[in-house]
């Protein structure tokens, strides 16, 4: 007789399937990152290769002896373009971080490593529901400055920081009025961070 050795019951199961490989390919990485479904799988994916540093900067290119005539970051052309520079120090990045801490009424943001910026929500008090709101407003916040970033280097758009501003609270609206069920938050709420209607 057949038996299925990866399940207990010894009947096949995709899900037995998955752990394994999860197992397999996945356990050593200990990357400490909290999956947000709220956002897209592709800007979850960002955010857990960035706090690995493996996003293709032009810092992370060079490290791979990929040469350059030009590593300066293209959204403020000061200063040479690591994830840390571009995400956190940059004066651009500084000025959408400023923006999130007020519009979201949290602390200021300050990243000294990349893994930060996948936390600031914790660093912050309120319930989970909350916290989940503001775990996926930062989310969007390294998806319109990598966004931007990208627009800057393939097409040589100069950034505005007062779109990528529209731009954060856009993407946040769409994603939570796609993504999580039974929410009815108007446009005009939401630009005041007014979240009694989802039930925060
Ligand atoms: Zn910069």
């Amino acid at each position: 007789m057949w038996t299925w050795v990866l399940d207990s019951s010894g009947s096949f199961s995709v899900c037995s399937v998955k752990e394994c490989l999860q197992k397999r390919f996945f356990s050593n990485l200990q990357v400490d990152y909290e999956w947000n479904n709220w956002c897209p799988k592709k800007v979850n994916f960002l955010i857990w290769r960035l706090i690995q540093d493996k996003i293709p900067t032009y810092a992370a290119l060079a490290r791979r002896n990929i040469l350059l005539q030009d590593d300066t970051c293209k959204l403020c052309g000061e200063e040479v373009e690591s994830a840390l520079h571009l995400f956190a120090s940059c004066r651009i990045a500084e000025q959408v971080w400023e923006f999130v801490s007020r519009w979201c009424q949290i602390q200021q943001v300050y990243a000294l490593e990349l893994k930060d910026l996948a936390n600031i929500h914790k660093n912050n008090n309120g319930s989970q529901r909350w916290k989940k709101v503001v775990s996926m407003v930062t989310k969007a916040a390294i998806w319109v400055i990598w966004r931007s970033r990208n627009v800057a280097v393939f097409e040589g758009k100069q950034p505005c920081v007062n779109r990528m501003k529209e731009e954060i609270k856009m993407v946040g609206y769409m994603w939570l009025k796609s993504r999580v069920k039974n929410v009815n938050i108007s446009w005009g709420e939401w630009c005041n961070f007014d979240l009694l209607s989802i039930g925060v």
